[in-house]
C-alpha cells in the first residue's frame, strides 16, 4: 500500500511530466489533435494554377502554399463529376460502395430524393466523434433533404448552396450568356445557413468571398480559446469556377485569362485569407498545428470552352476517365510546423484523406466497412512513401479504367458532354505508360500482354469486393 507522501510525490512527478510535454511539445494541440482545413474547388482543370503550368491565370497564394508545402502532380479524386466525387472525398470510400454513382443521373439534383446514406461516417462525423469543431462551408451536393444535409452527417454548422451553381435556373439562356451578364437572379438557388433557406435567389457574384469570410470567422472562433480550445476541421467546397461564372467587383477584368481567370484569382485570394487566418490564431495558440489541403472534385468542363478550365497536358475533362477528369492540382500544406516540402510524383487521392487524417490524430478507423484510402501521412511527414500504388476510374457505376504503378488500362472510353459520342469498349484494353506519356496518346498495349494480364487480375479482384448496395441518385421527389 502507498504511503500518502508516495502518493503526493507520485502525483506531483506526473503533474510535472504533463506540463513539460504541454511545453515543449512544438506541434500539437493541448490534446495532441491537429486542425484540417480541406479546400475543395468546382471543376478547376489540372492546368488552370500558375504553379501547375498556366501561362496566363496569376494564383500566388496558390503558388506559395504548393512551394512551402507540397504540389502533388498525380493526385486524384474518387469520380469524374461532382456528387460521386465528394462523396469519395468525406467517406474514403469508392462511391460505388455507398449508391452515391449512376450511370443514367451521373449526379443529385433539385429534384433528387436521395443523398448520402446516414450509416456512412463522413470525415466531420468521425473527427467530431474524436472531439473536434465541424464546419461544411459552400457546396454540398449530397443530398439537399434535411436528413442528407451537412448537419445531419457530422457538421456542427452548414453555410452553402446545398448543390451546383447551374441548377434551379428560371430563365432561358445559356450559362455563359447569364454569367457575361451577370445575371444571378436567373438562378433560384437556395443559401443555407444549416437547414434554413436564408437567401433565395443567391447572389453569386459574392458567393466565393462569403464563404472565405464564413471561414476565417470560424477559424478565429474556432481557437479563441487558445491551446485549450478543441481542434476543428472545415470542408470549404468552393462553387465555382463550375458555370455559370461569377466574380466580385474586385476581382472584374482582373486577370489576362478573362472571366475564368477572374474567378480563379478570387479563389487564390480566399486561399490565401485562410492562410493568414491560420497563421494569425496559430500566434495565440502556439501548441496547435493545422493541415491545408487545396484540390478540386473532378476536371474542367470543357465543353463551355473558355468559361471552362484546361486539364494542361493532360486529355479531355470532367465526365470523363481520361486523366484530364480526375487528375487534379493539388497542394498540401501545414502550419507552423511544415509538411516536407517539395513536388510528390506519387499518387494520392481524395480518398486518402480520412485514413491520414486518422493516422495525424491518432485514430483507428471503424474495422466494420471497406476503406478505398490509404495513410498518406508517411508522405506528408517525409518518414516514407505513399501506399497508393492503383487507382480505380469510375463513369457512373461501371469501372472503365485501372491504374497500376505507371501503368494505366482502359477496358471504357467515353468522351463526356459531347452529343453522339458513344461509349467504347476496348478489348484488348488500351494501354498507357502515364510518366512516358502523361497525356495518354501512345498506346502500348500490343507491346505488354503481360502488364494487361495484371491488371485485368486486379480489376477482377477489385469487383469482386463490390456488394450491391441502393442507388441514391436515381429517386425523385414526387409531386
Ligand atoms: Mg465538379
Amino acid at each position: 500500500m502507498k504511503t500518502p507522501l508516495r502518493l503526493l510525490k507520485q502525483i506531483s512527478a506526473t503533474l510535472l511530466f504533463t506540463l513539460i510535454a504541454l511545453t515543449f511539445s512544438p506541434t500539437q494541440a493541448a490534446d495532441g489533435k491537429p486542425n484540417f482545413i480541406v479546400i475543395f474547388a468546382d471543376d478547376l482543370g489540372y492546368g488552370d494554377l500558375s504553379c501547375f503550368g498556366h501561362p496566363t491565370i496569376t494564383t500566388p497564394n496558390l503558388d506559395q502554399m504548393a512551394a512551402e508545402g507540397q504540389k502533388w502532380t498525380n493526385f486524384y479524386v474518387a469520380a469524374c463529376v461532382c456528387t460521386p466525387s465528394r462523396a469519395g472525398l468525406l467517406t474514403g470510400r469508392l462511391p460505388i460502395r455507398n449508391g452515391m454513382c449512376s450511370d443514367t443521373r451521373r449526379v443529385l439534383f433539385p429534384n433528387s430524393a436521395g443523398g448520402l446514406p446516414p450509416t456512412e461516417i463522413t470525415i466531420a462525423k468521425f473527427l467530431k466523434q474524436n472531439g473536434y469543431q465541424t464546419a461544411a462551408i459552400g457546396k454540398w451536393h449530397l443530398g439537399h433533404l434535411p436528413q442528407y444535409l451537412p448537419t445531419s452527417h457530422g457538421f456542427d454548422s452548414y453555410y452553402g448552396i446545398p448543390y451546383s451553381n447551374d441548377m434551379d435556373r428560371i430563365v432561358k439562356g445559356s450559362n455563359v450568356d447569364l454569367a457575361n451578364k451577370e445575371d444571378y437572379k436567373a438562378y433560384d438557388l437556395p443559401l443555407m445557413r444549416n437547414t434554413e433557406v436564408i437567401e433565395r435567389p443567391v447572389d453569386q457574384r459574392t458567393i466565393t468571398k462569403r464563404y472565405t469570410e464564413e471561414a476565417v470567422k470560424f477559424i478565429h472562433h474556432a481557437q479563441e480559446k487558445g491551446d485549450s480550445a478543441k481542434p476543428y476541421f472545415i470542408y470549404l467546397a468552393h462553387n465555382l469556377p463550375h458555370v455559370p461564372l461569377f466574380r466580385s467587383e474586385k476581382f472584374k477584368d482582373s486577370s489576362l485569362a478573362g472571366i475564368y481567370g477572374d474567378v480563379i484569382a478570387e479563389i487564390d485570394w480566399s486561399v490565401g485569407q485562410v492562410m493568414k487566418a491560420v497563421k494569425e490564431t496559430s500566434e495565440k495558440s502556439p501548441h496547435s498545428q493545422t493541415y491545408v489541403i487545396f484540390t478540386s472534385d473532378n476536371g474542367p468542363w470543357l465543353t463551355y470552352k473558355t468559361h471552362g478550365g484546361s486539364a494542361g497536358l493532360l486529355r479531355d475533362g470532367k465526365g470523363s476517365t481520361w486523366e484530364g477528369g480526375m487528375r487534379e492540382p493539388t497542394a498540401m500544406w501545414a502550419w507552423p510546423k511544415q509538411v516536407n516540402s517539395g513536388v510528390v510524383q506519387e499518387m494520392g487521392s481524395t480518398l486518402d484523406l480520412l485514413p491520414t487524417f486518422a493516422s495525424l490524430m491518432g485514430a483507428k478507423l471503424p474495422n466494420d466497412r471497406t476503406y478505398d484510402g490509404y495513410d498518406l501521412s508517411p508522405v506528408l511527414l517525409g518518414t516514407g512513401p505513399s501506399q497508393r500504388k492503383e487507382m480505380f476510374y469510375y463513369h457512373g457505376a461501371q469501372l472503365f479504367a485501372v491504374r497500376s504503378g505507371q501503368y494505366k488500362a482502359h477496358f471504357k472510353t467515353k468522351t463526356s458532354y459531347v452529343k453522339g459520342k458513344k461509349m467504347e469498349e476496348h478489348n484488348p484494353p488500351l494501354l498507357y505508360h502515364l510518366g512516358h506519356d502523361p497525356s495518354e496518346k501512345y498506346d502500348i498495349s500490343k507491346d505488354h500482354p503481360d502488364i494487361i494480364e495484371k491488371i485485368k487480375q486486379l480489376a477482377a479482384e477489385h469487383k469482386a469486393g463490390i456488394k450491391p448496395v441502393k442507388n441514391q441518385l436515381l429517386g425523385k421527389i414526387e409531386g
